[in-house]
């Protein structure tokens, strides 16, 4: 019996300058030795409390090079809350939570992010905190017996987001850049 032609949309097309530009991202390129157990999910909060967040799906879409399902407005990803339950759970120490962050950087890279995270920039470059540092905050550490928050090294966090260090920061990526194609 002669097969039934196949249709070019259902092919899945891997889009290598995707992986090519995470691979620069995530140390190690740990992303390809997910094999799809499913570990990171039963204790993800963004799965249980977030609206379709599966961080086994997540992988699987960067496995198959499907960027752009992931690299778009309103991406699933800013769903994920940076908590590492899934890296303490990872049997191929794939570190799920780095691959995803690192994904959000891209997506910030694209000027694509919700207004909370602007917020939550101009509040690290004011005070050196994702968080304002509020008096309930201090009387709640007392009363857990914590110690006081450090001062934070203002300096060394200008130094560190002033434009003018991003010119490094950018001929290093054209570096990479060369190393990973040449
Ligand atoms: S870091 Fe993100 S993906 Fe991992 S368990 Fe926490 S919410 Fe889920
Ligand atoms: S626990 Fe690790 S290997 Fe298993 S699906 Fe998640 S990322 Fe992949």
């Amino acid at each position: 019996m002669p097969k039934a032609p196949v249709d070019k949309d259902d092919i899945v097309r891997v889009d290598f300058d995707f992986r090519r530009e995470l691979a620069r991202k995530v140390e190690g390129n740990l992303a390809s030795f997910c094999y799809q157990c499913g570990a990171c999910v039963g204790d993800c909060p963004a799965t249980t409390y977030g609206d379709g967040f599966n961080p086994r799906e997540i992988m699987l879409k960067v496995l198959y090079g499907l960027g752009e399902e992931l690299l778009k407005d309103d991406s699933i990803l800013w769903q994920c809350t940076n908590c590492y339950n899934c890296h303490e759970r990872c049997p191929q120490e794939v570190k799920p939570v780095e691959v995803i962050i690192s994904l959000k950087n891209m997506l910030a890279d694209r000027d694509i992010y919700p207004k909370a995270v602007d917020k939550i920039i101009k509040t690290f470059e004011t005070t050196g905190r994702t968080t304002p540092l509020s008096e309930a905050v201090t009387r709640q550490r007392e009363r857990f017996g914590l110690p006081p928050l450090p001062e934070v090294p203002m300096d060394e966090i200008r130094k560190l987001i002033e434009p003018g260090e991003t010119e490094p920061r950018a001929s290093a990526r054209a570096d990479a850049d060369k190393g990973e194609t040449g």
